[in-house]
C-alpha cells in the first residue's frame, strides 16, 4: 500500500489489474472486474442486463437492505420468496409460483456464508431462461459442490467493506464467465468512457475517448487493491479460523433449550461463515431479544442483528404494498435473530466465554 501511494499512480491502475488476476484465479472465474462496493457491484450487474423499466427479480427479504435497494434504484421490481428456515436462505422451493412474463433474473445472496442451493435454482433459472446473479457479498471463499462462489452462475457479487471476510476499506468485484458481460462492466464502472485514465496516460494510448454508452463512477483505487491483494492471501486462514470458531459455537449451542440452530452444513457445501447467527426461541424465554443482548453487553461482548427482513421497512411497504404476514419465515427469524462475535482476531478463549455468557443467560431466563 505504502508502495502505491509513493509510486504516483494512487487510482485505478495496475494493483487493481493484479488484485482482478489473483481473484481470477481464486474464485476460478474467467472475468473479475473491481469496484468501489458490493452495493456498486450488485448495481452494476443488474445494469448489465439492460432490462426494461418494471422487470422483475427474484430475491430474498432476509439480506441486507442493498440487495433490493439496488433492484429498485435500477427501476426494477423486487419480488420476494420466503426463505428455508432451516438455512435462512431463498426457499428455491417457492420460486416457481412467484414467477410471471417479466420475471428476468434470480438474486439469490449466501446468508452469513451458507451457499444456496445453485443446482435447484440454476436448474429455475434454465428452464425459464432466467439470469441467475448471486449476492455473495458474505461468501468469499465459499463453495458449492467444489466450485467456489463467484463461478456458478451468470455474476457474482462480493463486498469488502470492514465487516467482511476481506476489506479494502470499501470496495466490491464482480464476477463473470460472460464475455460480453465482462466488457460492459468494465466500461460502465467508469462513465461508459472507452478507456481508462490509466490506459490514455501510463500506457501512452491516445488521450481521446469515446463515451459508448453512459456509466457510473464505481472503480475502485489502487491503495484498496494493494490492500485487497494482501488480504486475499489471508483469506483461506481467515475462513479457517471463522470455521473453527463457528464449529465450536455449533457443538455447544445444539440442543441448548431456548436457542435454534439453522441445519449443519452438509458434504456439498463449505460455508464461509461472515456471520455466526442464533435464533432466540422466545416462546421459551422470559427475556426478549433486546434484553438477551443489553446482558451480553452487560458482559463486554457486542452482537447485532442480521437482518430486519427487507419487506418490514417502511420504506417497502409503501412503495410495493408489503405487509407483515407476507413472508412468515422471514419474519420469525428477523424477530429473534442474533449475531454473536465472529472474526478471525478472536482467540478460543474468547469463544469460550461468549458461549459460557450466553448459555448462563439462556438458562436464566427459561421459562
Ligand atoms: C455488505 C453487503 C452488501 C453491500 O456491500 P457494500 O460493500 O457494503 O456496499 C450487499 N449485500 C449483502 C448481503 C451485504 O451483506
Amino acid at each position: 500500500m505504502v508502495q502505491t501511494l509513493r509510486s504516483g499512480w494512487i487510482t485505478t491502475g495496475p494493483k487493481t489489474i493484479d488484485f482482478e488476476q489473483k481473484f481470477r484465479e481464486y474464485t476460478g472465474s474467467k472475468y473479475a472486474i473491481a469496484v468501489s462496493s458490493g452495493t456498486a457491484a450488485l448495481h452494476l450487474s443488474l445494469m448489465v442486463l439492460n432490462l426494461e423499466v418494471g422487470d422483475e427479480i427474484i430475491t430474498t427479504p432476509m439480506t441486507f437492505a442493498s440487495t433490493v435497494n439496488m433492484i429498485v434504484l435500477q427501476n426494477l421490481k423486487p419480488i420476494l420468496v420466503d426463505i428455508d428456515k432451516n438455512t435462512l436462505n431463498i426457499n428455491p422451493e417457492r420460486i416457481e409460483e412467484k414467477l410471471g412474463p417479466r420475471t428476468k433474473a434470480i438474486l439469490p445472496v449466501h446468508f452469513a456464508g451458507r451457499p444456496c442451493d445453485m443446482d435447484r435454482i440454476l436448474e429455475i433459472a434454465a428452464k425459464y431462461k432466467l439470469i441467475v446473479i448471486e449476492d455473495a457479498a458474505h461468501a468469499l471463499g465459499a463453495r458449492y459442490k467444489d466450485r467456489y462462489i463467484g463461478n456458478i452462475g451468470d455474476l457474482t457479487a462480493f463486498s469488502f467493506h470492514p465487516n467482511k471476510n476481506i476489506t479494502t476499506c470499501e470496495g466490491g468485484m464482480i464476477t463473470t464467465n460472460n464475455d460480453a458481460y465482462a466488457e460492459r462492466l468494465s466500461l460502465l464502472r467508469f462513465h461508459g468512457l472507452d478507456k481508462d485514465a490509466w490506459k490514455r496516460f501510463a500506457q501512452n494510448d491516445l488521450p481521446l475517448y469515446d463515451i459508448i454508452f453512459l456509466g457510473y463512477k464505481y472503480n475502485i483505487t489502487d491503495v484498496q487493491s494493494s490492500i485487497g491483494l494482501h488480504q486475499l492471501d489471508k483469506l483461506e486462514y481467515f475462513n479457517r479460523r471463522r470455521q473453527e470458531f463457528a464449529e465450536m459455537y455449533n457443538d455447544h449451542f445444539d440442543n441448548v433449550q431456548g436457542i435454534l440452530l439453522p441445519n449443519r452444513e452438509h458434504k456439498d457445501i463449505k460455508h464461509a461463515w461472515h456471520l455466526y447467527t442464533i435464533l432466540l426461541d422466545l416462546d421459551r424465554l422470559r427475556i426478549d431479544r433486546q434484553g438477551f443482548m443489553n446482558k451480553l453487553k452487560e458482559a463486554n461482548i457486542g452482537t447485532s442483528i442480521h437482518y430486519t427482513a427487507v419487506h418490514l421497512f417502511s420504506f417497502y411497504k409503501k412503495k410495493f404494498g408489503f405487509k407483515n404476514g407476507d413472508f412468515l419465515n422471514a419474519e420469525f427469524v428477523s424477530d429473534c435473530i442474533v449475531t454473536l462475535p465472529l472474526f478471525p482476531q478472536m482467540t478460543h478463549e474468547d469463544v469460550k466465554y461468549v458461549i459460557s455468557k450466553v448459555k448462563e443467560i439462556i438458562s436464566k431466563s427459561l421459562k
